[in-house]
């Protein structure tokens, strides 16, 4: 997302300057002869001691490869000049592929004392590999060249020991990594011109340079590290909650660039084409996670047509990137490196139309008018912005093969320093198109969580509502026992389960006797009063597991399972003494009621609830005449009875 910085340019280029000047203010003119082996006239060096001195000329240039041009013998005078201050793509090469040689002649002399000293060259970053010859003899490299070349992008400079010999030629041979549809070809050769001194000095130098290149990482470093927690914290809050698509691609979004960045600078000595190679995917990760992100944002994912199209695209570019990668990677085999050119052209044309989907997006959403909050309106806005200057850069870039234009290096060229960091249009674009949408993935999750919230409330609200419901539709509401029809179905099941189980099912029927006089004399509350409180009696007297329900006005109907007929007996009597010993206080009034009571038990009976209560019913009538307050056995034929 932020580019790679160059300020180190400025600074060596101001070192060398003063150095230069220096030496203009202590007089050294003079040329030194030359040695007889050097037709080319050297670089003479006079008082080098503490000081180190940029070689940004005089160097010769020849592309192509030969082992000779190494050799201090080889005539070079031909050759082209070229700095080294400046890569080969800014001094017209731009286009320079392979191989090619930068030949330098140079004559140190020591510093005064006359002590032996050795010499070190500091080589800055280049961003291919390369070989360091001095005086013909290979004194070190960075990378592999060619046929099996690896490029390393992590090593910021290199120190190279010329030894004490004061007088020859230096000669590098880079090898520029073929060039790809997204290589604008400006890189290559050195970035800046290399140093050279003391070994002292250029330890000192490079330490100095070290330092510095760490800084102009540091806001590189803490924007990747950034991304890699808000993809780390967003994957994991996804794992909590899958429906919410938006923290997924918020998290592919975001780890892509620290994904890139570990992949190119992970000192692996990936060869070149390989680092590009399997970063090519990862950039697909991206934009397609922004595709989503956008969906999402701009609430597009519940229309099935778009929402279509952009899977199937996203599985179009997704396929096209990873074959673009195979091809970059295997475009470091030269037998294969045209022919990878080509169709990664071809698949970057391609690829380019798959990069300008948020635009559909941006511009679909804004033609159904849908209505955006503030964080949406910015994403949109901001998606707009960060792809029209994708489109305008480049088409300017391709056209420029034809014209020439320099207003495509504009929009990337820093507008300004930040911390070494050269910050550029689309660097900031990109940056707020990433706030922007972190700021609305958290406000739309936020959102989506106080939905939640309301919908947990609503149905537990509406669980209580049924609940109080199915309360009322089983219960009676004056004495809050089971009401007529829930009794009914339970003696049914209890019926069943009888049979089931074998064992045997008593069943009362309570009538409250003369309750009609209660009523009269006391009022139809004070009766209420009576049946609620006779209610209690009922429930607290029998088994948890027994069932009482109201069967009809002051009716009283109980169940009682796997019990006899002795029991039942027993336990109608106890029923009746309660209830005799009740007092039930209305207001002032005591109120005192008796209850007379009807029993059947019953045994694996094939007989129905009907006829269990016809026979109850028929036993509590006795009851009713055997002068009532007392508890009747039925004497129905029931086909079998409990012992
Ligand atoms: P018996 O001893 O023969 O059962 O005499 P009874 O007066 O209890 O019998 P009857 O069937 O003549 O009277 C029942 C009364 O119960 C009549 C009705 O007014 C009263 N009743 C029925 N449901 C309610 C109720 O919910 N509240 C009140 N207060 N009275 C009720
Ligand atoms: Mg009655
Ligand atoms: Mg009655």
């Amino acid at each position: 997302m932020l580019s790679n910085m160059r300020s180190r340019h400025v600074n060596l280029q101001l070192v060398g300057a003063f150095v230069m000047l220096a030496f203009a203010l202590a007089g050294v003119h003079s040329m030194r002869a030359c040695a007889q082996s050097m037709v080319a006239s050297p670089l003479v060096l006079d008082g080098l001691g503490k000081e180190t001195f940029t070689l940004d000329g005089p160097w010769q240039f020849h592309p192509g490869d030969d082992p000779a041009w190494a050799s201090p013998t080889f005539d070079s005078s031909g050759w082209e000049r070229l700095s080294a201050a400046q890569p080969w793509g800014k001094q017209g090469h731009a286009q320079l592929t392979g191989l090619a040689w930068y030949r330098c002649s140079i004559v140190l002399i020591a510093w005064s004392g006359g002590r032996a000293q050795d010499f070190s060259l500091l080589v800055p970053n280049v961003n291919d590999s390369y070989e360091v010859y001095w005086n013909g003899s290979l004194i070190g490299r960075n990378g592999r060249l060619p046929p099996r070349p690896v490029w390393r992008l992590s090593q910021p400079m290199q120190t190279f020991q010329l030894g004490q010999v004061r007088t020859g030629v230096l000669a590098v041979r880079v090898w520029k990594a073929p060039l790809l549809s997204d290589d604008s070809g400006e890189r290559g050769g050195f970035d800046a011109a290399p140093l050279i001194g003391s070994s002292e000095a250029i330890t000192t130098a490079a330490a100095a340079d070290q330092f510095q290149w760490l800084r102009s990482r540091q806001l590189n470093f803490g924007v990747n590290l950034i991304c890699a927690v808000i993809a780390c914290v967003s994957f994991l809050l996804w794992l909590g909650t899958p429906s919410r698509w938006v923290l997924l691609w918020t998290a592919g979004f975001a780890i892509a660039q620290p994904t890139i960045l570990l992949l190119l600078n992970a000192h692996l000595s990936l060869p070149y084409s390989l680092a590009m190679g399997a970063a090519q995917p990862v950039y697909a990760l991206q934009d397609i996670s922004l595709w989503f992100l956008l969906l999402w944002l701009l609430c597009l994912h519940e229309e099935r047509t778009i929402g279509r199209i952009t899977r199937i695209c996203a599985a179009i570019y997704a396929t096209g990137e990873v074959l673009d990668g195979v091809l970059v990677a295997v475009s470091w085999n030269p037998q294969w490196t045209a022919r990878a050119q080509v169709f990664d052209a071809v698949l970057t044309f391609f690829s380019f139309l798959f990069q300008i989907f948020p635009l559909v997006l941006v511009g679909y959403a804004l033609f159904r008018r849908k209505r955006f909050d503030s964080a949406r309106w910015l994403v949109a806005s901001l998606a707009f912005l960060d792809e029209m200057m994708l489109v305008f850069g480049y088409a300017v870039k391709q056209g420029r093969q034809f014209t020439g234009w320099s207003i495509a290096d504009k929009i990337d060229s820093p507008m300004f320093f930040l911390d070494g960091n050269g910050i550029s249009l689309t660097t900031i674009a990109a940056a707020l198109l990433f706030v922007a949408l972190i700021y609305a993935v958290y406000n739309s999750v936020r959102e989506d969580q106080l939905q939640q919230e309301v919908l947990k409330r609503e149905k537990l609200e509406l669980l209580h509502a049924s609940d109080r419901m199915r309360h009322h539709a089983e219960h009676d509401g004056l004495t809050g026992l089971w009401n007529h029809r829930v009794i009914v179905e339970r003696l049914s099941q209890e019926m069943i389960r009888s049979i089931r189980e074998g064992t045997p099912l008593s069943v009362i029927l309570a009538d409250i006797d003369h309750f009609k006089k209660v009523n009269d004399s006391f009022g139809h509350l004070a009766g209420d009063l009576v049946l609620k409180e006779i209610g209690n009696v009922f429930t607290q007297c029998l088994r948890p597991y027994d069932c009482v329900g109201r069967y009809g006005g002051e009716e009283f109907l109980m169940i009682l399972p796997n019990c006899g007929i002795e029991s039942a007996l027993l336990r109608g009597e106890q029923l009746r003494a309660a209830a005799q010993s009740a007092r039930i206080l209305d207001g002032e009034t005591m109120l005192q009621v008796t209850i007379s009571f009807g029993v059947v038990s019953i045994l694996r009976s094939q007989e129905g609830a009907e006829a269990v209560i016809r026979a109850v019913d028929a036993a509590l009538y006795r009851a009713k005449k055997s002068g009532r307050n007392c508890v009747i056995q039925a004497e129905s034929d029931l086909s079998i009875y409990a012992r």
